[in-house]
């Protein structure tokens, strides 16, 4: 598993901190950043909820066959 933001599209919400705080991170401008671009698969339950929670769609989980 992969994780990807878009700081462009980030509104600055929040809610993928509060979900994965492991994860995402917000910068001095309230952006997100990706603080472990490759989670353990124990963090997908966290991460997706993330990504199912961000208003503006600005993260997303990548899964490589
Ligand atoms: S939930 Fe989405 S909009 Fe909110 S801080 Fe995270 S990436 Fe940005």
């Amino acid at each position: 598993m992969r994780v990807h933001s878009d700081a462009d599209a980030c509104v600055g919400a929040g809610q993928c901190v509060v979900l994965a705080p492991a994860v995402f991170d917000l910068d001095d401008d309230g952006k997100v950043v990706v603080l472990h671009g490759a989670p353990p698969e124990e963090q997908r339950s966290r991460v997706a909820d993330a990504v199912a929670a961000c208003p503006s769609f600005a993260i997303e989980i990548e899964d490589r066959a």
